[in-house]
């Protein structure tokens, strides 16, 4: 087996010390398994999710690459851009359909809302939306809006590297999730399974914000017939409120001056020590460090 792995940044800003922390961790996997396995293949790619393009920074993506050069993680590859995969994503669509496993779906948000609250269920404020499945039998005379997945029922398993074992029911937690949008943006869902396959990912290294997307995305493999990689989810930074950093609650960008302090930073949330030194030298270090924690 050969090890490909990846960092995949929505540029819908710079990197901030949250997302520095999984692209860290996602190289260091990368180089620890490579030092484990000489001679083999092993590769680490940088994607810009830009797919999302309303929520997109113009600028961002390049940016991000700078800051994360600056930190001495560099793609081994040209970086892919989902912006340019738009008919790729449309034929993995198409074969969904084809299958029975995607159908178009003509309900607006208040369709939904009115539908959940129509069979008394109960939704805590800012929670997900979960489809009550409205236009799976069909549109009822509606406009198709957006297609969504036909989700089987049924608990997924799987095994995370950090957090053990994991299950949910996607149909009864998330219901049939949307693949290709009112606005015709395809959802991250699709677009990372596809690209993950295409490119070959073996190992996926992420944050645990993620954590609760991977069943929906091993459902997608199966009914695309991809493989599924293999996922280890980072312990994540927590802002001043105990809330997640992120971009969302206006995480600082990285200042990259001292890029040395940026990762010692981000490796002390990996529960890796802090190095001096240069950036190269702490990279190493960490490397076997990791390879012992993570990959024995
Ligand atoms: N683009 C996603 C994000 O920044 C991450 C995708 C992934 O690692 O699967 O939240």
């Amino acid at each position: 087996m050969n090890y490909l792995g990846r960092f995949a940044p929505s540029p819908t800003g710079p990197l901030h010390a949250g997302s520095l922390v999984a692209a860290l961790a996602s190289w260091l996997d990368a180089s620890a398994w490579g030092l484990n396995h000489p001679g083999r293949r092993c590769q680490w790619l940088v994607r810009i999710e830009d797919v999302d393009q309303p929520r997109c920074v113009s600028g961002a993506g390049e940016f991000i690459l700078q800051q994360l050069a600056r930190c001495g993680l560099v793609s081994d590859q040209a970086p892919l851009w989902q912006s340019k995969r738009t008919a790729i994503y449309q034929t993995a669509l198409e074969n969904l359909v084809a299958a029975g496993r995607a159908y178009p779906c003509g309900c607006s948000r208040k369709d939904v809302e009115q539908a959940l609250a129509a069979e008394g269920v109960q939704r805590p404020r800012h929670a997900e939306l979960i489809y009550p499945g409205t236009c799976r039998a069909g549109l009822h005379g509606k406009p198709a809006r957006a297609w969504r997945f036909a989700t089987p029922p049924g608990t997924v398993h799987w095994q995370d590297r950090h957090l053990g074992t994991q299950q949910q029911d996607v149909s009864r937690d998330v219901g049939d999730f949307v693949l290709q949008r009112a606005d015709g943006l395809f959802a991250y869902q699709l677009a990372v399974v596809v690209d993950d396959a295409d490119q070959g990912v073996t190992h996926v290294v992420r944050g645990a914000d993620l954590a609760d997307n991977t069943p929906r995305q091993m459902l997608l493999q199966r009914a695309l017939r991809l493989p599924t990689p293999r996922y280890l989810h980072t312990p994540l930074v927590l802002g001043a409120d105990g809330q997640k950093l992120s971009k969302q609650n206006d995480a600082q960008a990285l200042q990259l001056g001292d890029p040395l302090a940026a990762l010692n930073a981000a490796a002390a949330v990996l529960g890796l020590p802090a190095q001096s030194g240069d950036v190269a030298q702490a990279l190493q270090a960490w490397t076997h460090q990791w390879a012992d924690r993570w990959c024995a």
